[in-house]
């Protein structure tokens, strides 16, 4: 089975259901920084989503 990526905001912002998951990881860090940016106006590098937030399922 492949590895996908997965991003569950609600761990980052308690009343966000938003969640992504890619098997590709740049895409999944890119929806993820869109995410972040457009819905909580936060912005994150990759490494800091790589290391905070984004899971490997
Ligand atoms: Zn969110």
């Amino acid at each position: 089975m492949s590895k996908a990526h997965k991003l569950d905001c609600e761990a980052a912002e308690a009343d966000c259901r938003f969640i992504i998951q890619s098997e590709n990881e740049s895409e999944a860090l890119e929806l993820a920084k869109t995410h972040m940016k457009d819905v909580h106006g936060k912005e994150f590098s990759d490494d800091e989503l790589r290391a905070e937030h984004l899971q490997v399922v």
